[in-house]
Order: C-alpha cells, then structure tokens, then sequence
C-alpha cells in the first residue's frame, strides 16, 4: 500500500529546521508539480529569493515546499505523483496534501484575520482570535463486497481515469461509525444489504486528503443491483478467473482484492495489524 514503504521512514514527528542544499523541495500550483528528471527537485535547484516551509522527515532529511518554481523542471499534473516509484509516490502525495492545507488555511475561517504558522507543532494559528487549525483528513470508507464464496463485487466509478474497477467507497458523514458508513454506502450506491463485516486495514490516502479505511462484507449475489448513476457507470460480480482490471498497487483496494484472492474472504489469518 502506499505508506508502505519500509526501509524507509516518512516522519511526521514536526522538527522544523532551515533548508540544506540536497533537501527535497516541491513546488505545486494548482495545476500541478514540478519534477526535475522525473524525481523532486532539491533546495538547491530554487532561484535566490525562494521561501522553504518545513513538511516533514524522510531518512532524516527535512522535506520542504517552495514558493518559487524550481530551474530546470518541468510541470507535471498532480495525478502523476500516483504514478512514481515508491517512496515518491508517498512522499509526493504527503507534500500535496499539506501544500493543499497550508493554501486553504491562510486566512481564519472565524475571524477571517491572516493565520501563522504554529512554532510548535503543524498547525496554523490565528494572532486575532486564537484559532488554531490542524491538518485537514477526512476519513473515508471502503469495502470488498463479496458472496460468501468465490464471487467479488466491483464497481466502475465515474471518476476512476482508464475506466478499471474497484471497491465501493465513500466519506463518513459526521455522527455515523465506519461500520455504518459502509452499509450505507453500499445501499447507496448498489443497493446491496451488507452483512459480516470485517475490518481489513487502514491507510492515508493523501491525493485526496483522505484516510481509506478499509472492510470486507458479505452480499447476497441474488439481490439486484440498483446503480446510483451520479457515482458510478457499472457495478457487477465477477469470479476469480475473470477480475477486470483492477486499481494501483499502491491502493488499499489492490491490497483487499489480492488478499480476498490469496485466502478467500476469511481474514482471520491476517489479523488486524496493518
Ligand atoms: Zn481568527
């Protein structure tokens, strides 16, 4: 999955410090990321002038954003960090998801005043009211639907560039559990009634400035799929030998069908330490 990315360490232990020459350093704008020779420029490729802010820890390199486009490089769309190799794609997809925050969190949303950054700890203050503001997550839901034997359900989102199939998912709404979030969205958007749910595992999801939380649920292949058309173009129920190209390795969803293919949908060799 994406944050798997052992040896390595990313730390988001914050330990602001000034910039060295060889530090990783990104810039994004709202169309998209500066790569230089397919990897992310370093402080040193910036022009003269250039304001670094501090992101977080990689092998005990500070990783910053910069305010300045780097020499060099050449702009890229944002969905291209998904596909580089990891670490990157990690590393690159945090650095989007905090860029994201620090450009919506420049004003107070109570007083409307211009926030600070926190010298303490990652976190946007407001010297008017006092305001202080945390990284922005929001937490997500998504779940393996399958019938209890060797039949998987997938769904072909709206959305899902290339047109591959995955898991049904969606965002919790304020007041609700995980668990109730996933049967609702799978009423929602298939019509299906889920029992046995299991959880799986969890991972950031920072493209989108989500966590996915993931679950395996039971379905019963004889009730009708109704499509909620807005979100997705298809959802059916495939076997094993016929699974339709599926979502990126790097996805929880990869993670759930492969590991619905290896031991069917009993996860209780796994665990849940993911
Ligand atoms: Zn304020």
């Amino acid at each position: 999955m994406l944050h798997d990315i052992a040896p390595h360490v990313l730390s988001n232990a914050y330990s602001p410090r000034a910039p060295q020459g060889e530090d990783p350093a990104l810039c994004f704008d709202p169309e998209g990321v500066y790569l230089k020779d397919g990897g992310f420029p370093t402080c040193a490729d910036y022009p003269a002038g250039t304001s670094f802010q501090y992101l977080f820890d990689y092998d005990g390199s500070a990783v910053f954003l910069a305010d300045r486009i780097p020499m060099a490089a050449q702009r890229q769309p944002h969905r291209a960090l998904r596909s580089l190799a990891q670490p990157q794609a990690f590393l690159g997809g945090t650095a989007l998801h905090l860029w994201d925050w620090y450009r919506n969190t420049r004003f107070c949303g109570r007083c409307g005043a211009p926030m600070s950054h926190s010298p303490r700890e990652r976190a946007m203050i407001c010297p008017t009211c006092g305001n202080s503001v945390y990284p922005r997550i929001s937490p997500a839901v998504i779940v393996l639907i399958h019938n209890g034997a060797d039949r998987l359900m997938l769904a072909q989102g709206k959305h899902f560039v290339g047109g591959f199939y995955s898991c049904i998912a969606g965002y919790l709404e304020i007041g609700e559990s995980m668990e109730q979030a996933v049967r609702r969205e799978a009423l929602e958007e298939t019509g299906l009634h889920l029992t046995h749910l299991q959880y799986f595992g969890n991972q950031p999801w920072p493209f989108t400035d989500t966590h996915m939380v993931g679950f395996f649920a039971q379905a019963d292949e004889s009730e009708p799929i109704r499509l909620q058309r807005e979100e997705l173009n298809d959802a059916r129920w495939f076997s094993r030998e016929e699974l339709p190209r599926g979502p990126q390795s790097i996805a929880i969803a990869s993670a759930m069908i492969q590991t619905w293919l290896d031991r069917g949908a009993n996860l209780s060799q796994e665990g849940t330490d993911r």
